[in-house]
């Protein structure tokens, strides 16, 4: 195994994806698990779906060929408006996909015409996150173009707050999503059988509002792996917040002064560090762990008692330690979902899926 690997426990995963599953059902909402900060991957899909998740959610057409191809089947749904590009390989996996451009949805209707299917669609409102989402006023026509088209079906209607504004899903949001629903609903004479209301930041919605309106499936991706709220930040009552954690290995623990001394500009990263000019010849442990903004979002890690994370270069993340750590121990982050996403990226970081159970 690789000095440096990013592990995961299924079993704490189930056991939040479980949690979280039965929170939301309790408010007669379904979960669609989002498999895309894990890359799709198949081992983890099948985990959601045991827990009681409805649906999977990826981003990436890659990643749902994967899961299609590990053997998953269950309903699949393209979380991220589908490129221009890559239409057909979408039709062919056999996914639901969310939409807000009235082309695309021409360009899925052919292609589904084409092979011969129908392609099921929801379609993306904006709330005022401003990501992805067609505005309000527009919804009625956007709909309307859908039921045009005799090889799509729309499945359902869905919203998406906090990624990238950190917008609140609130009452007062979720409330204009169901009445968005109600107008369309009655404009075209349909029932949307699906309306999903947002991801791990509605937990908090979920939880606190009286009325859920007409939202009936949240998206959750974030709360099941990391056992937190996104929008602050903090742990959910009764999840593991440390299934996840990225293992590296020290290869120096040395006295060193706490500043560093020289003149100094810029840093390889254009980033200025002040210096004192002297140096007390050595205050703290300094220990480098085989890690670096190529692998993971230093800013993101967080270290385990004793230690903190005081810099970073590409390849050498620098931490501050109680004691000298002898080179080869092994020391394991928390993550958060940046330093996550980042570390699956890094080809220098193997993955190990396990169980602990
Ligand atoms: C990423 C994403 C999700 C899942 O978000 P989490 O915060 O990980 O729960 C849900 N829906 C959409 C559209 C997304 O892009």
């Amino acid at each position: 195994m690789n000095g440096l690997r990013l592990e995961v426990d299924l079993d704490k995963l189930s056991d939040n994806a479980r949690a979280l599953v039965a929170m939301a059902s309790e408010r007669g909402v379904s979960v669609t698990g989002v498999t895309k900060a894990l890359f799709g991957d198949p081992g983890f899909a099948r985990t959601l779906v045991s827990a009681g998740a409805v649906a999977l959610g990826d981003s990436r057409v890659e990643n749902v060929e994967g899961l299609r191809s590990g053997g998953i089947t269950a309903p699949i749904w393209l979380i991220r408006s589908p490129m221009p590009s890559q239409i057909d390989r979408i039709v062919r996996a056999d996914v639901v996909s969310i939409n807000s451009e009235v082309d695309v949805l021409s360009a899925l209707a052919s292609a589904a015409r084409v092979s011969g299917q129908v392609h099921e669609v929801m379609i993306m409102v904006e709330l005022g996150d401003l990501r992805d989402g067609v505005m309000g006023r527009d919804l009625r026509s956007v709909v309307h173009h859908v039921m045009g088209l005799s090889t799509l079906r729309l499945a359902g209607i869905t919203a998406n707050l906090a990624c990238r504004s950190g917008v609140e899903p609130t009452d007062e949001n979720m409330g204009e999503l169901s009445a968005f629903v109600a107008d369309v609903e009655a404009a075209f004479d349909i029932h949307v059988d699906t309306v999903s209301g947002g991801n791990s930041a509605n937990m908090g919605w979920l939880a606190g509002s009286a009325d859920l309106g007409r939202v009936n499936n949240l998206r959750l991706g974030e709360a099941i792996l990391l056992g937190r709220d996104p929008l602050h930040r903090q742990p959910i009552d009764g999840l593991h917040t440390d299934a996840i954690g990225l293992v590296g290995e020290v290869i120096e623990s040395q006295r060193k002064p706490s500043q560093p001394w020289g003149r100094s500009f810029q840093n390889a990263f254009g980033e200025t560090v002040p210096t004192t000019g002297d140096h007390d010849g050595g205050s703290i442990w300094q220990t480098i762990v085989a890690a670096g903004r190529v692998d993971t979002d230093p800013d993101d890690l967080r270290a385990p008692a004793g230690m903190s994370v005081i810099a970073a270069s590409s390849d050498h993340l620098i931490v501050r330690s109680d004691e000298r750590l002898e080179p080869g121990t092994a020391v394991r982050f928390e993550v958060g979902y940046s330093a996550l996403v980042r570390s699956m990226s890094s080809t220098f970081v193997s993955k190990r899926f396990f169980h602990s159970r």
